[in-house]
């Protein structure tokens, strides 16, 4: 079999800044959020600000969430993550930086990840910053919220699931057990900035690496598109696997329109 030109790709450059999306984790069965056209293929997910400033917004995160975790949770990890993990173990990933919240690179032997929009296995106190395991409120939240066990939904890629037309007034919000403070997934929300230093912390790594590599992204979202912008300001060559178009592909190197696990698996 021919050598595929990203199979080139690779062996051309010593180390890779990897980038990787929601299409990375399609086949662990966490759907994407948006289709071909990069346009969102259901309601776009709940706002920090709505989050932060409503208790009812709350209400309905956390009961949606109730329902999607079980699938999230639930999730593997698939040939595209172990491809992945197998680009670090011969030494060629300088970082693999992730918009996915949903652990699975770490799963399947990543070490050098930088987790760009947090994890969703997490859960953060906005009063005293505490970090406790997702795990941990599935069981309290479970516990004072019996009856809402029943619904089955959709799973939107962080958790959440549709529950269209439902009241969530009577649903039971869990506050931090130490501070009662709010907790929050302890996950970048649309609206909500990456804190710097994870910014600065990948953009280091960008400057060590030699080429990028975008698995499964868009790039729609700008917290991931700035570090293809600061690959091309470096002259940095770019590569991305995609299925659809994606914002940076006028900048790409080399652009291969393939499900992930098909494009990568010359490294399994
Ligand atoms: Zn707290």
């Amino acid at each position: 079999m021919p050598q595929s030109a990203l199979q080139e790709f690779v062996d051309q450059h010593r180390r890779l800044f990897v980038l990787t999306g929601a299409g990375c984790s399609v086949n662990s069965g966490i759907p994407d959020y948006r289709d071909a056209d990069g346009a969102w293929k259901r309601a776009p997910p709940v706002t920090f600000q709505a989050f932060v400033a409503q208790a009812a917004t709350r209400q309905r995160y956390w009961a949606r969430s109730l329902i999607g975790w079980r699938r999230i949770g639930d999730a593997r990890p698939n040939d595209a993550h172990r491809a992945l993990a197998r680009l670090e173990a011969i030494g060629k990933s300088e970082i693999l930086l992730t918009q996915n919240v949903d652990g699975l690179h770490q799963a399947a032997g990543s070490a050098k990840v930088v987790d760009l929009h947090g994890r969703i296995d997490q859960v953060r106190c906005m009063g005293c910053d505490g970090v406790s395991p997702r795990k941990a409120l599935q069981e309290r939240l479970e516990r004072i919220n019996p009856d809402w066990l029943a619904l089955e939904a959709l799973v939107a890629p962080d958790g959440d699931a549709d529950l269209d037309g439902v009241d969530f007034s009577t649903f039971a919000v869990p506050a931090c057990p130490h501070c009662g403070g709010v907790l929050k997934p302890d996950v970048v929300f649309f609206g909500e900035n990456v804190p710097r230093p994870r910014v600065e912390a990948a953009m280091r790594h960008l400057d060590e690496s030699e080429a990028m590599l975008v698995v499964g992204s868009s790039l729609m979202v700008y917290s991931g598109f700035r570090f293809v912008e600061a690959a091309v300001r470096a002259g940095k060559p770019i590569a991305a696997v995609n299925l659809g178009r994606t914002r940076a592909d006028a900048l790409l190197t080399l652009k291969v329109e393939a499900p992930c696990e098909a494009a990568l698996g010359f490294l399994l």
